[in-house]
């Protein structure tokens, strides 16, 4: 079992535990998909091998770490009902296992949780560290950090409307690198929502969704390009959680990895804002993320 004695989850106790999966249970396969702007790696973990292809992904955000968890603790229930044989109510894991292959990629962003989680690193070069205290508006206090080191928010980062993105950042006032909100030059300029979307070309997922916090909210939809199906999909989902369903607006509403999966796909995909509070929430909410969020999955893979 996944056990954090720590009040954070960091990129080491990611690493950590996707190291002890693995070993317990051998059919979960894990591998890099890339590197970050601070040399860290992207992990992506697969259970089954079925034809019907889901894709997870957690922590776009720095100081959303606990959405890591939430997606390695979901996986590990998988992987022990399959290693089990177990059911888990209607959800037969070892049917699905060859019906399905779900994909996780559990911290998309682990500079930036790295950062919201203990500040500056004195590893870091004195430069980088000016740069990033600028971009923090010269504050030392990264705990409400949200971008990765360059300053640029990954869920703004895709190519969905991004141009109009940018120019409702503008009429916000921002126009530079930032703890959020920040959307890049141009989209997929960083490393890793490029590997990220690299990752979702070549495995094609039918279903796609992004673990945020907070807000017990599951958004659907892109421009009004939501597919039956995927208006289907979120009611149930929302039926099955108790989060409610919302559309985004403003400049939430470009350039984030589910619009761009919606525009250049046309599959269901979400981003559910799991948990309610203020971010960064605190680890004492896992187990009721948890419990609201396991059976919205359970329904996807057998959807
Ligand atoms: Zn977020």
């Amino acid at each position: 079992m996944l056990i954090v004695k720590s009040k954070t989850y960091t990129y080491d106790i990611l690493q950590r535990d996707i190291a002890s999966l693995v070993q317990e249970y051998p059919f979960l396969r894990s591998f890099s998909i890339g590197k970050t702007v601070g040399g860290r790696e992207l992990f992506v973990l697969v259970w089954g091998r079925g034809d019907k292809k889901i894709f997870l992904n957690g922590a776009h955000h720095g100081m959303e770490w606990i959405t890591s968890l939430l997606l390695m603790k979901m996986l590990e229930t998988c992987c022990h009902h399959y290693a089990n044989r177990t059911s888990r109510g209607e959800t037969d894991f070892y049917t699905l296992f060859s019906e399905v292959t779900l994909a996780v990629c559990p911290m998309v962003n682990p500079d930036g949780v790295e950062l919201a989680i203990r500040g500056l690193p004195e590893t870091l070069s004195p430069i980088t560290k000016t740069r990033l205290k600028a971009y923090n508006g010269d504050s030392t206090d990264f705990s409400k950090w949200q971008a990765n080191l360059n300053g640029v928010d990954l869920n703004h980062n895709y190519d969905a409307a991004f141009y109009k993105g940018v120019f409702m950042q503008h009429k916000l006032g921002i126009f530079s690198p930032g703890p959020t909100r920040y959307s890049g030059a141009e989209p997929e300029s960083e490393p890793e929502s490029r590997a990220v979307a690299d990752f979702t070309r070549s495995f094609h997922p039918d279903i796609a969704v992004a673990y945020h916090t907070q807000g017990e909210v599951i958004y659907y939809n892109f421009e009004s390009k939501a597919t039956e199906q995927g208006k289907a999909m979120a009611n149930d989902l929302s039926k099955i959680s108790g989060y409610q369903l919302d559309e985004t607006e403003g400049m939430a509403s470009y350039s984030g990895y589910k619009d761009w999966v919606i525009d250049a796909y046309n599959i269901p995909a979400f981003t559910i804002e799991a948990g309610l509070g203020e971010n960064p929430l605190p680890l004492s909410q896992i187990d009721k993320i948890y419990q609201d969020n396991l059976p919205m999955l359970l329904y996807l893979l057998r959807a």
